[in-house]
């Protein structure tokens, strides 16, 4: 490990304007001045990315995504140019290098490349020479030499990538909000920081949609062992370690409440009882690249079932066609969809050891009588389908019923035996 070396990243509203990136060159340099080398990842300016999409669909309902590509990169390589100005105005030599001089190199899967390989030569010889690196966020280059990006919130996963490929100290991500939260904090007023999270929590939280931490970045910092410490940019407030769990300490039954409004959910109704018939329909959806997450079946009546699955709502569009060819050669009575659905979810890594939290969880949604459409559940994670009006409702009221905004209440209710409530008091 390279024990001075830190990865800041600095995400689109901390970097909004000429003002905040001022700060943040403020920031970057008292890091150095504690004697820090420091490598800088910076998103595009708030809403930036949003416009480029925007004037692109102004254009044509479906733009080529190469194309996209190379125009969403620029949002990023404008704030990295504006921040590198800004630190070297103010007496700290830096220079900024984009994805492609960076030698990120990625898939060939335009709009939502995966990471192959972080070259960090160029990088490592400005390090040398006692300069910091801003790099754009968010972009590589693939084989052919054309601009990539690595999906929507892709510059949490260009830094973390980056602070492995570096052998950093850890990846510090600078956002709005002072860290994880228990809750959206802007949706939960409530809602409490944490001060740690595991890697396996911080994936499922991410999945579920707590948008704070792009998933795959979280996936790297597990593969590689690389801290990410959550903070916020505006204050000097302790961030939300996300490191390995510490098999010493007691774990929270239920660490956080998340929420995910992009969901839909779709219905074939009477499709005949038979071996092989999941498979055609979910094959058929895998190999359009669509992927689904929960799937329920009804048990069968007359020989006919219905089979109900979720995926994004972003997906439905390619997935209903689809799903019309499949109705007729299976010869299944009807698809229908629903966009008015949301996923409402707790994750918390003492589930594994704790029973009764999903009926807790449920008892809270049926107190005010919001209906449970579809439930599934993991080793550290309970998800129920709900409609969508009810999101918000039903995660305060969740929060509430475990007792989130306090530390450790949750573990005096009835999920905890006698003699663990004594240790975790203590
Ligand atoms: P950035 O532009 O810095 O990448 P994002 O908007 O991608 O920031 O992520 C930060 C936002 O994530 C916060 O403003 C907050 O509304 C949202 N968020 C959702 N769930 C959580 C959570 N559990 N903890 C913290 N923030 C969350
Ligand atoms: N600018 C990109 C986005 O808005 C990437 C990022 O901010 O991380 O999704
Ligand atoms: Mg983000």
């Amino acid at each position: 490990m390279k024990p001075n070396l830190i990865v800041q990243k600095f995400g689109g509203t901390s970097v909004g304007n000429i003002d905040r990136i001022k700060n943040v060159a403020r920031k970057v340099a008292k890091a150095r001045e504690e004697g820090k080398d420091v490598v800088v990842v910076v998103s595009a300016m708030a809403g930036e990315t949003d416009k480029l999409l925007k004037l692109a669909h102004e254009i044509t309902e479906n733009p080529n995504r190469r194309e996209i590509d190379l125009l969403l990169s620029s949002g990023e390589r404008i704030s990295s140019a504006l921040l590198t100005l800004a630190l070297n105005e103010i007496g700290c030599p830096a220079v900024s290098l984009t994805g492609r001089q960076l030698g990120l190199l990625t898939d060939n899967t335009h709009t939502r490349a995966r990471i192959k390989e972080i070259s960090g030569q160029r990088a490592k010889k400005i390090l040398e020479q006692n300069h910091v690196v801003v790099v754009a966020g968010f972009q590589g280059i693939n084989e052919h030499g054309d601009v990539t990006t690595l999906g929507r919130g892709g510059s949490d996963t260009s830094a973390v990538a980056l602070a492995v490929a570096l052998d950093a100290e850890r990846c510090e991500i600078f956002t709005d909000v002072d860290g994880v939260y228990t809750a959206d904090p802007n949706m939960v007023p409530d809602a409490r920081k944490l001060d740690h999270v595991s890697f396996e929590e911080m994936l499922e939280m991410a999945s579920l949609g707590a948008k704070v931490l792009q998933i795959r970045s979280v996936e790297f910092a597990r593969n590689f062992n690389m801290p990410i410490v959550v903070r916020s940019s505006y204050n000097e407030v302790d961030g939300t370690l996300v490191s390995e769990e510490d098999p010493t300490m007691e774990q929270p039954v239920v660490s956080g409440v998340m929420y995910d409004k992009n969901q839909s959910k779709i219905t074939l109704s009477k499709v005949p009882d038979q071996p092989g018939i999941a498979a055609k329909i979910f094959c058929t959806l895998a190999e359009a690249g669509l992927s689904i997450d929960m799937i329920i079946q009804n048990v069968s009546a007359e020989n006919h079932t219905d089979i109900s699955f979720t995926l994004p709502t972003t997906h439905v569009a390619e997935a209903m066609p689809i799903m019309r060819g499949i109705v007729g050669e299976i010869h299944a009575c009807e698809v229908s969809e629903d966009c008015d659905i949301s996923k409402v979810s707790i994750v918390g890594a003492g589930m594994r050891s704790h029973p009764g939290v999903a009926a807790k969880m449920f008892r809270a949604l049926s107190d005010e009588n919001i209906n449970i459409m579809m439930i599934s559940t993991s080793e550290i994670r309970v998800s129920c389908v709900i409609e969508k009006k009810y999101t918000e409702l039903a995660v305060r009221v969740i929060h509430k019923e475990f007792g989130l905004e306090n530390e450790q209440v949750q573990e005096e209710s009835e999920t905890r035996s006698p003699p663990e409530r004594k240790a975790a008091s203590s």
